[in-house]
């Protein structure tokens, strides 16, 4: 006899009210400029296929079940112990496991607008999610962030998707003004932010998150950090998959790690695409966030100098009927008026500013 199972009913309550994580879209086919995600237009290091080269004929064992070369690596680059870093599974895999240790009530605390998986972490927890609003200037309100009493509260330096970068100074302010941990999430501050990592020898209650997805192109690969004290390390520790990284991810990661020279050269083409790239936007007349990241994020004026949801989301259709994916955010008043750009190559750029000058609309 058949069995019914009602899964919506049986979940947990609070699981039956997630919404999952909606990635960027990932276009299939050929002949998209996909500047929608925020990865590096360039291929990782040579080294890494040599690295992945060198793990095949060892797949069939387990990996090494803490990453324990990656940690101590990256421990040393940042003069830290290897007690003091955590590999994840991508950036996203280490924000779970702290929201899981960390986010007791009332909850993780976050800014808006700031990166989307924030919300869906918190709200896996079971925990509440505690907003603080960003107004067009962008400015960091300390207080507000205190005021949640949120025992997480995740900050994104520089910011996604405005591309705003934060002072030490700020990021110290808060340290000092909350009461639960600050995760400052890194993702893009190879790209021009400054790094809270020299403040961990103080700060017993940062977390400081980066990844591989960006400045060392590895997106395909899976692969974060985060640095802390020891013991918030630990706790991490007691609640990650066992191998949570595999043999190949933890070999490319290495292998792109050290390889400086070949680091800096990308975040440097990057860094001067996205300048020449903001140079053309503010020639249109566009309001466009100074940018620390690998994208901009741009207020499109149409012919009637009119900037406004309608507008953006307007070029934004145009772009992706020419094949260039960008990002519309609808949601928040802060973001619907804008298009969040990755940097890609310098033609992959031309291809967007062709498109954009190609809009019925544009002056
Ligand atoms: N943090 C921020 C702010 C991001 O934009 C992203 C990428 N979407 C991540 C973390 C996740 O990076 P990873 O690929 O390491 O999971």
């Amino acid at each position: 006899m058949k069995k019914t199972f009602d899964a919506l009913d049986r979940a947990l309550p609070h699981i039956q009210d997630l919404h999952a994580y909606v990635p960027g879209e990932q276009p299939q086919g050929e002949g998209w400029v996909k500047l929608n995600t925020n990865e590096n237009p360039y291929a990782p290091s040579p080294k890494v296929a040599d690295a992945i080269a060198a793990q095949l004929a060892d797949l069939r064992k387990y990996p090494e079940p803490i990453s324990a070369k990656l940690r101590a690596a990256i421990g040393q680059r940042f003069g830290l112990e290897q007690a003091n870093v955590i590999i994840g599974n991508g950036s996203d895999n280490i924000l779970d496991l702290i929201t899981r240790c960390f986010a007791s009530a009332p909850g993780a605390g976050h800014t808006v607008p700031s990166y989307s998986l924030y919300p869906v972490v918190a709200g896996m927890s079971g925990q509440g999610l505690l907003d603080v609003n960003f107004d067009r200037s962008m400015q960091l309100d300390v207080d507000a962030m205190a005021a949640t009493q949120a025992k997480v509260f995740f900050l994104t330096n520089p910011n996604a998707p405005t591309g705003v970068a934060f002072p030490l100074s700020q990021i110290e302010a808060a340290l000092q003004a909350i009461d639960g941990l600050l995760v400052v999430d890194e993702a893009y501050v190879d790209f021009g932010g400054e790094s809270a990592v020299t403040l961990l020898k103080d700060y017993e209650n940062l977390v400081v998150v980066r990844t591989f997805s960006k400045s060392y192109g590895l997106a395909g690969m899976r692969v974060g950090f985060a640095m802390a004290a020891a013991p918030i390390i630990g706790i991490l520790d007691r609640v990650r998959d066992a191998y949570n990284l595999d043999r190949v991810a933890q070999a490319a990661a290495l292998a792109a790690f050290e390889d400086v020279d070949y680091f800096e050269v990308q975040r440097q083409k990057v860094m001067a695409t996205r300048e020449a790239t903001r140079a053309q936007l503010d020639a249109y007349g566009w309001f466009t966030y100074p940018s620390a990241t690998n994208f901009l994020f741009t207020e499109p004026k149409n012919a009637a100098g009119e900037s406004n949801a309608e507008v953006a989301a307007d070029l934004f259709e145009h772009l992706k009927s020419q094949r260039v994916l960008v990002r519309y955010f609808p949601s928040h008043p802060l973001t619907c008026a804008f298009i969040r750009v990755s940097i890609g190559t310098d033609a992959e750029m031309k291809a967007f500013l062709t498109a954009v000058e190609s809009w019925p609309n544009h002056a």
